[in-house]
């Protein structure tokens, strides 16, 4: 067994997501499949980036809304600002995380905070578009583009769940922090979202086949 095989596949997960009672309402969205199966495989770094920023439990409930050519992140009713707050302690944490040697991350789909996808961002009509995504998973895959990520609510499709454990013991196996000096240079992440996923797959590839070559010459 190599060494690498034998490093701990540590994966960052939205804090809810494992029944931490971290909400705004101080509920929590505990998920099955992360504690009760992921779970004995992984080590779990969870994060809940409002409550983490400061802003206690309970809050009020916060949502994305469009001002004039920006996305803010607000409370529902009273309007209040907490984009700078929330970007700053993402800032800092994403430092941390750096060390802290993740070989992916779930996160909690449709929040204003962590959702990757669709995630509802309201326009000065008050009507919503699905089209936003959260403050810190945005941070977060800007910083780290080849990382597995994925929202909770994709991990039910098999195949999504299998191609995302490929990815993140792929991810672990390749050293990929190597190459995302490189990406990051082309700028080639920030060109759409699918890049990112496209890139995970790239690295699940390029895995596999070293598996293969390994597998042949023994
Ligand atoms: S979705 Fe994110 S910010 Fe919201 S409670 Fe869960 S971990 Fe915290």
């Amino acid at each position: 067994m190599t060494a690498e095989a034998d490093a701990p596949l540590r994966l960052g997960v939205s804090a809810c997501l494992l029944g931490e009672a971290v909400r705004f309402d101080g509920g929590h969205k505990r998920d099955f499949f992360l504690v009760k199966t992921l779970g004995r495989f992984v080590d779990w770094v969870p994060v809940c980036p409002e409550l983490e920023s400061g802003l206690g439990v309970p809050r009020e409930s916060m949502r994305l809304v469009q001002m004039h050519r920006e996305i803010r992140l607000v409370t529902a009713k009273t309007l209040h600002d907490h984009t700078d707050t929330v970007g700053r302690y993402t800032v800092r944490r994403l430092e941390e995380i750096a060390e802290q040697g993740l070989c992916g991350f779930v996160l909690k789909k449709d929040s204003p905070t962590c959702g990757l996808e669709r995630v509802r961002v309201y326009k000065a009509s008050g009507v919503p578009t699905r089209d936003g995504r959260g403050l810190f998973a945005a941070a977060l895959v800007d910083r780290f583009p080849t990382l597995p990520v994925e929202e909770e609510g994709r991990l039910v499709d098999p195949r999504l769940r299998e191609n995302f454990i490929e990815c993140i013991f792929a991810y672990r196996d390749l050293a990929a922090p190597l190459l995302i000096p490189i990406i990051c240079a082309i700028g080639l992440h920030r060109v759409s979202p699918m890049i990112n996923r496209l890139l995970a797959v790239a690295l699940c590839a390029v895995d596999l086949m070293r598996h293969f070559f390994r597998e042949f010459d023994s």
